[in-house]
């Protein structure tokens, strides 16, 4: 059950053994039928006192996290077996592509990645013109061309909530939120290279040293530029950000949708953001023509635009060039490639080794030309049956949500309306796209990783821009097909379960569907719930920020979220460090709604059948173990404090606790007063 050695490129599929369940290696026959690792429960933890660790124990004991990884678990697994598979069609489509085809782009981008001899030849000269005219800055107005160039479509606000970039500002397109027919573009805060503002002002002594290691690791990283006297500069440098994070908002408030969604027009900003000159900004972001935009915190552009103007050119030249050489470390020689990792994965995140380079070039191959890739991955590694068998079981956890909404006491007769009106025209997207992305107008070169890089990134920004006007697709997908997640699209009222999620151990063929009611099903139910959660609250059937619920009911549904912030507050994963109840609410909620309903969906798909008893446990208990063990996660303990800080989720082991606030999970296993996890009814917060 330990984990087992690496994978290197077109190596055994060894790796996945580290799931223990045999039923995870969809590529190998089932010897044990069952379906869930019953071995790695630990039958010494009672249920009711620690039930992550009741279903873990033994797993979490043997188990060790791989020295390239943060973490390890069921979805770092499938993430490991899925880059070996297309590591295979890559290569497998490329040999016999015709130059220009979709396939040929894949293997070209994927061939220079690994291609590590011309990457050390070339050195520094795929950066050199952009170096240059860095070098060229002579005034602000220049200084706004260079920062405008910069921006990309690399946040995305309520979808994947992701809010980090190191450029100075971030762009999201999505439908406007008051307009939801039209596209919007979302300005976003950024230009730290660190995670979070909290890196830079946290006074915590643990915070202090990662601020010192970073001017370090900036320091060399200019130094390894040949870039003179690199301390003093990393110094100025890492006061430039400190400022830059002051500005800022903070996660929390940066979720706050109704904060967010500022509309300015083009002329508000010299007023209401002075010091960026805008117009050499937005002209160089090819956003010339841009009348109106969503400035999502307009204190942090406001406090970033003034140091534009007063910061000295110097310094935002030494800025640039450290950012472009940082941002670029995964296509430049290998000294570059380690400092990044040991900043950013080794210090920030505890990880000990690099990914082999066939995995990170799998990874950036995916970011490039995702759906191209995914196609490729569907159409071998998903099969029309499964798409069907999944289909089927989202239509039952929609009817047992569309019941449960029905059967709640609290809400009224006009928020229930409103909400089965939602829930009726949810887009449920399972596997891949009905329409595939085109990347004929994307160019690749074999041997420039680099220039395709950079090219990929412009497609991408380019492809964005060019929705501004059009009429908004509902149909488009925000994940890759070969992705291990599931997201909820909120003001789209879609949801996307990628294939790459679709199998074992979150979804098994070979084994009773109660098992996936637990795992794959309660995820199911987790991305449908978002779309009536404090979030999806603020929007209506058709994505306009609307408040649809009754103040009544929304002060009933803010009550019980109260109450389950405080449950999750009382985690201390550290001595010095409790999970935010806030800051994670809305997944939380969706958690505990997910899980009710994949429960009430699985009673019904039994039409008055008995349950299975599997390996002595009842078809109730293999619910709540799937859940469980679905969830099963090693986590290093950098990693897990940076995750507290920067992730809308709870850590694993807490979400997988939230079972005490189902009365099934305390008839299931007997859980009485005095356990551990007990709670009394009245404390238990099932919000749906
Ligand atoms: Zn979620």
């Amino acid at each position: 059950m330990a984990a087992a050695a690496r994978c290197t490129l077109l190596g055994p599929l060894a790796a996945v053994a580290a799931f223990a369940a045999p039923s995870a290696l969809a590529a190998a026959p089932a010897t044990e039928p069952q379906g869930l690792d019953f071995p790695g429960i630990d039958p010494a933890v009672a249920p009711g006192d620690d039930f992550f660790r009741y279903a873990n124990g033994r797993w979490l004991s043997a188990a060790t996290i791989p020295a390239d990884r943060s973490s390890w678990g069921p979805d770092e697994v499938l993430a490991e077996l899925t880059a070996e598979r297309i590591a295979g069609l890559i290569q497998e489509a490329a040999a016999s592509a015709q130059p220009g085809s979709e396939a040929r782009k894949i293997g070209d981008y994927y061939a220079s990645l690994l291609d590590e001899a011309a990457i050390e030849r070339l050195g520094l000269k795929p950066l050199e013109a952009d170096l240059r005219r860095i070098d060229a800055i002579g005034d602000r107005a220049q200084l706004a061309r260079a920062l405008g160039e910069t921006l990309r479509a690399d946040v995305d606000i309520l979808n994947y909530t992701q809010l980090h970039t190191d450029n100075l500002f971030g762009l999201w397109v999505a439908q406007d939120l008051d307009d939801p027919a039209h596209y919007s573009p979302f300005l976003v805060q950024g230009g730290l290279g660190m995670p979070d503002r909290d890196y830079y002002l946290d006074p915590a002594a643990k915070m202090a040293r990662m601020r010192a290691l970073y001017q370090a690791h900036i320091a060399t990283v200019l130094r390894q530029a040949g870039v003179p006297d690199a301390r003093a500069k990393a110094v100025r440098i890492f006061a430039l950000e400190r400022s830059i994070a002051r500005a800022h908002w903070s996660r929390a408030q940066s979720e706050e949708v109704l904060r967010g969604n500022n509309h300015w027009l083009r002329a508000d900003f010299p007023r209401r953001a002075p010091g960026l000159d805008w117009d050499a900004y937005f002209a160089a972001a090819e956003l010339a023509a841009q009348g109106k935009f969503v400035v999502w915190q307009p204190g942090a552009v406001a406090g970033v635009a003034a140091l534009t103007a007063q910061v000295p050119l110097a310094t935002w030249r030494d800025y640039l060039r450290f950012h472009l050489i940082e941002r670029n470390s995964a296509y430049l020689p290998q000294a570059f490639v380690a400092e990044h990792f040991a900043f950013h994965e080794r210090i920030l995140q505890g990880t000990p080794q690099l990914k082999p380079r066939w995995q990170r070039a799998i990874d950036e191959t995916n970011d490039a030309l995702g759906e191209a890739v995914g196609k490729l991955y569907v159409a071998h590694y998903f099969p029309p049956a499964e798409k069907a068998r999944a289909e089927a079981m989202v239509h039952n956890l929609v009817a047992a949500f569309a019941a449960r909404i029905d059967r709640l006491a609290w809400m009224s007769p006009a928020t229930r309306a409103q909400a089965q009106a939602k829930l009726a025209s949810l887009q449920v997207g399972v596997g891949y796209p009905d329409h595939w992305r085109d990347y004929s107008g994307l160019q690749v070169e074999r041997g420039d990783a680099c220039g395709n890089a950079a090219r990929a990134q412009l497609f991408e920004y380019r492809r964005n821009l060019a929705k501004l006007g059009r009429p908004v697709d509902r149909s488009e997908w925000v994940m890759n097909p070969q992705l291990v997640n599931a997201v909820n699209l909120p003001a789209m009222n879609a949801l996307n379960f990628p294939a790459a999620v679709l199998q074992p151990p979150y979804f098994d063929p070979g084994r009773d569907p109660v098992m996936d009611y637990g795992a794959i099903g309660a995820t199911i139910g987790h991305e449908i719930s978002h779309s009536f959660d404090d979030q999806g609250a603020l929007f209506d059937a058709n994505g306009r920020l609307n408040n649809w619920w009754t103040s009544e009911d929304l002060a009933h549904f803010r009550a019980a979220g109260d109450r389950l912030a405080a449950q999750f507050d009382a985690y201390r994963p550290f001595p010095d460090v409790s999970v935010h109840g806030r800051q994670t609410l809305s997944e939380n909620i969706a958690d505990v709604a997910g899980l009710a309903v994949a429960f009430d969906a699985w009673r019904a798909s039994l039409h008055g059948a008995s349950a299975p008893i599997v390996s002595g446990f009842s078809g109730e208990q293999l619910f709540f173990l799937s859940f469980a063990q679905s969830w099963r996660e090693k986590i290093r303990d950098q990693a897990l404090r940076g995750e507290i800080v920067t992730d809308g989720h709870a850590p694993s082991e807490y979400r997988v606790d939230t079972v005490r606030n189902l009365d099934a999970w305390y008839q299931a296993f007997g859980v009485r007063p005095g356990a551990k996890l007990y709670l009394a009814p009245e404390d238990r917060v099932p919000v749906w």
